[in-house]
């Protein structure tokens, strides 16, 4: 068995190392000789691939491994496009897929080659080591690369959902979006992601009396502004739990290693009202944590003005409003109209976000992956997550599809925090535990348990 796992091992940091060598740098993504790649090496083991190209040198790739029919299909998703690099800053070649110190260095190692490259090895294990061997799949596996995550998705998801819905069929997903994080003294946690925030923008515009700057004038809007902010950065919305974040935190308070910080997780899911609040009260005290107890609220733009000596008629600012499922953003506007109540000021919702429906925490794809994490790190602790970042997983859910965010690739904090910058890299062992982990999700969820002692074989 080892031997085996040790041939799929090497298959596995080859393809990473080989995807990492294609600069997809979106824009311009240029994703198609990566796409090349991905359907070559799945039609290598007789797995059938449609390659889509969406726009010049995009592309989506859809495999598929037939199953019985008898459930609807798992599918698991992975873009290809990275964000850019500054090459300066960085100690290797970004593009170069080097493996130094037990890592694996590149741009999109874990963002999300690391996953993509998982995806591919669970669909090459599940076709040699179950359908070559004679077993059935209950349903079909689907395979699909994207284009354009990183940029908006108008040549990735976008498309795929307007021109080819129908490939989109599948009653679970597992795509990028939850974490597994290493912990004080090696203990990890995993958390899937089963729903997320919704993203609007809200313009706020003061006005007053425009004029010449030499006569200085009451109302002036850029000071009325000004006033408003002040107020609007001494407003919070109220603590609203959802089943995903009580389970998150009543899991998490059994495991977390800063005391003050257990003890307040503990608290907040009590029944008792005034425990509640100072759970609260704590918990709001570190960023990551409150952005997910409350709708969020950050400044992100100011515009006003035209010329140093001229009173302009207004100003204005940008919120980047965050919604917890179930909220509505016309209330939190309302609410913060109140909050500022001067009649010279007015709040606009300017782009308004699609709510997505909530992953079941408690489905078959969501056990699975629950219970194949158990089975390969024994102590892990598994909680439904909400994330304050937006993923493709909204437009999955939106289709009807019960998505699941898994960065299955256990990293600490501070490896966590490269992705997106300098010196991107995934631990090895990591790299292997997450591709165990998919595979073992989807094979769970497509035939049912089976012991992890039946090692497929690498190539
Ligand atoms: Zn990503």
């Amino acid at each position: 068995m080892a031997a085996d796992w040790s041939a799929v091992e090497s298959e596995t940091i080859a393809h990473l190392q080989a995807l990492i060598r294609f600069d997809t740098t979106n824009p311009p993504g240029n994703e198609l000789p990566l796409a090349e790649y991905l359907a070559k090496v799945l039609e290598a083991d007789g797995i059938a691939v449609r390659l889509l190209v969406p726009a010049q040198n995009r592309a989506a790739v859809v495999a598929r491994i037939k199953g019985t029919g008898n459930k609807r299909p798992v599918m698991l998703l992975a873009h290809m496009d990275v964000v850019a690099v500054e090459r300066d800053k960085w100690s290797c070649d970004p593009f170069g897929g080097v493996v130094r110190d037990g890592y694996v260095y590149g741009r999109g190692a874990i963002d999300d080659k690391g996953m993509l490259t998982a995806n591919l090895m669970a669909m090459l294990l599940l076709k040699r080591a179950v359908v070559d061997s004679g077993e059935e799949l209950e349903r079909d596996v689907v395979f699909l690369a994207t284009s354009d995550e990183e940029s908006g998705g108008a040549h990735g998801m976008k498309w795929l959902v307007t021109e080819h819905g129908d490939l989109l069929d599948a009653e679970f997903a597992i795509n990028e979006g939850g974490r597994i994080r290493i912990i004080e003294g090696g203990q990890r946690y995993l958390a899937i992601q089963t729903a997320e925030k919704t993203s609007h923008m809200v313009t706020v515009t003061a006005r007053g009396p425009a004029g010449h700057a030499a006569i200085p004038l009451t109302g002036n809007a850029i000071l009325t502004l000004g006033r408003a902010l002040a107020r609007l950065g001494e407003y919070r919305e109220p603590v609203t739990l959802n089943e995903t974040t009580t389970r998150f935190f009543r899991e998490l308070s059994r495991v977390w290693p800063v005391e003050e910080e257990r003890m307040a997780m503990g608290a907040l899911v009590s029944p008792d009202a005034e425990q509640k609040a100072r759970g609260a009260e704590i918990l709001s005290r570190i960023p990551v944590l409150d952005a997910v107890l409350r709708n969020g609220i950050s400044a992100t733009k100011l515009v006003g003005g035209v010329a140093g000596n001229v009173i302009p008629a207004e100003a204005s600012a940008v919120l980047n409003v965050r919604t917890l499922p179930g909220q509505r953003i016309e209330d939190v506007v309302e609410r913060l109209e109140h909050w500022i109540a001067d009649p010279n000021v007015t709040l606009a919702i300017s782009a308004k976000g699609e709510e997505a429906p909530v992953s079941d925490s408690s489905s078959p794809m969501f056990e699975a992956i629950a219970s194949s994490a158990k089975t390969l790190d024994p102590p892990i602790t598994v909680v439904p997550y909400l994330s304050t970042g937006v993923t493709d997983s909204a437009h999955l859910r939106r289709l009807g599809i019960q998505a699941y965010g898994v960065l299955p690739f256990p990293m600490e904090q501070s490896d966590e925090e490269r992705m997106h910058g300098h010196d991107e890299r995934v631990p090895v062992s990591s790299l292997h535990f997450g591709t165990r982990l998919i595979y073992e999700s989807v094979r769970r969820v497509a035939v049912g348990a089976i012991a992890l002692s039946a090692a497929p074989s690498g190539r």
